[in-house]
């Protein structure tokens, strides 16, 4: 019987699909991509022809879904998604289930990310992935007797950096959260102009207040190593040794990270879904 896996990257505007001969190699064998029109039961109808595209008639091994949002905590499928209003309270993995007829892992877009680094990442210690896009998203991996394992489903995006009312306003309603001092999707509000048009001394102010969110993770979940990963980390990577450098200025006396980049770029979504069925 062959081994065909599934991992799927479920974003505001478009999913992206792949296949992959077992769980222990991130070699992508196929590849599809479909539109996400935001109407659940039109979504689910395009993802099942993508995934058919690549397996044809026969049932795959397993399916990883990574999708932005607040996950039931038994992991049947979304509360609320921001971007896919639409799929909050449908039954998700029991519809894949029936369509599929495998075992279906649901994971949000962060901790898929942090799969990907847990699984295929050059890892031997625990370390943060953060997903720095249109907001900040991301998980801990902790290795027990070598193996790698993630933790918790923390919302590192939303650590509250300043508990003021003149602070941002974060789209979970409260002000002052990391991502709202960072997040791609805020800077335009925060700056009154796109990112790509920062200053130097906008783009200082921006690596300051994460260098803050970075110290806090450090001080809940203390690791050496934090990688960065996602649309934002991508375009700034030349801040990050200035995020890395002032994330130590305050962690003097207590400890030190350093900043890595992420493994696999934009199919670190794809192929941490996949690597999400290697727990239960
Ligand atoms: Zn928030």
């Amino acid at each position: 019987m062959s081994e065909k896996y599934i991992g799927i990257d479920i974003g505001g505007t478009s999913g992206r699909v792949a296949e992959f001969d077992g769980l222990d190699s991130d070699e992508i064998k196929g590849r599809e991509r479909f539109e996400v029109s935001g109407t659940y039961a039109d979504d689910l109808e395009r993802l099942g022809e993508a995934v058919r595209s690549l397996v044809g008639e026969e049932s795959p091994s397993g399916i990883g879904l990574g999708v932005a949002g607040e996950h039931a905590p038994d992991g049947s499928g979304l509360l609320h998604s921001a971007n896919l209003k639409d799929w909050g309270g449908k039954p998700l993995k029991a519809d894949l289930e029936a369509s599929f007829g495998c075992r279906i892992k649901l994971v949000n877009d962060a901790e898929a990310a942090a799969w990907a680094e847990a699984a295929f990442g050059d890892h031997s210690e625990d370390c943060w992935v953060i997903t720095w896009g249109t907001g900040v998203g991301g998980g801990i991996v902790e290795f027990h007797k070598g193996e790698p394992r993630i933790v918790g489903a923390p919302e590192p995006g939303h650590v509250i950096l300043r508990w003021d009312e003149s602070s941002p306003r974060c789209n979970c309603g409260r002000h002052g959260c990391f991502e709202a001092y960072v997040g791609g999707g805020y800077l335009q509000k925060r700056f009154g102009k796109p990112p790509a048009e920062l200053s130097d001394e906008e783009l200082g102010d921006v690596t300051d207040w994460f260098a803050r969110g970075l110290y806090d993770l450090y001080r809940a979940h203390p690791t050496a190593r934090f990688v960065l990963g996602g649309g934002v980390a991508e375009k700034q990577a030349a801040r990050l040794p200035e995020i890395e450098r002032k994330t130590n200025g305050h962690l003097e006396g207590i400890g030190a990270i350093e900043i890595v980049e992420t493994k696999h770029g934009d199919d670190a979504g794809v192929i941490g879904a996949m690597a999400s069925l290697r727990q239960d």
